[in-house]
């Protein structure tokens, strides 16, 4: 099991989610994300894990900047744990 952060692969990335996160309590998690690696679930799938596969929820929360939306977080059912992330404007990524 990678022990590998977020933060460590894509600094800007995890900058960006914090920044456009705001007062949002999910803000304080991102530094401690871990990251597991892209989702194998389909080929076409670009996402970017951190929880094991399949832990995301339906709970979808999109991140807008500029009013563009750059990426979607999945969150855990209860809403306060960043399962995995979607790219929509790989600039985030640095
Ligand atoms: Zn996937």
């Amino acid at each position: 099991m990678s022990t590998l952060r977020l933060r460590e692969v894509y600094p800007r990335l995890a900058r960006t989610i914090a920044d456009l996160l705001l007062a949002d309590p999910l803000a304080a998690t991102v530094d401690d994300l871990p990251f597991l690696g892209p989702c194998t679930c389909s080929a076409g799938c670009a996402n970017l894990l951190t929880a094991p596969p399949g832990s995301a929820s339906p709970l979808p929360m999109t991140l807008l900047r500029d009013g563009k939306a750059v990426l979607t977080l999945s969150l855990d059912p209860s809403g306060t744990a960043i399962r995995d992330i979607e790219v929509l404007d790989a600039a985030v990524l640095g």
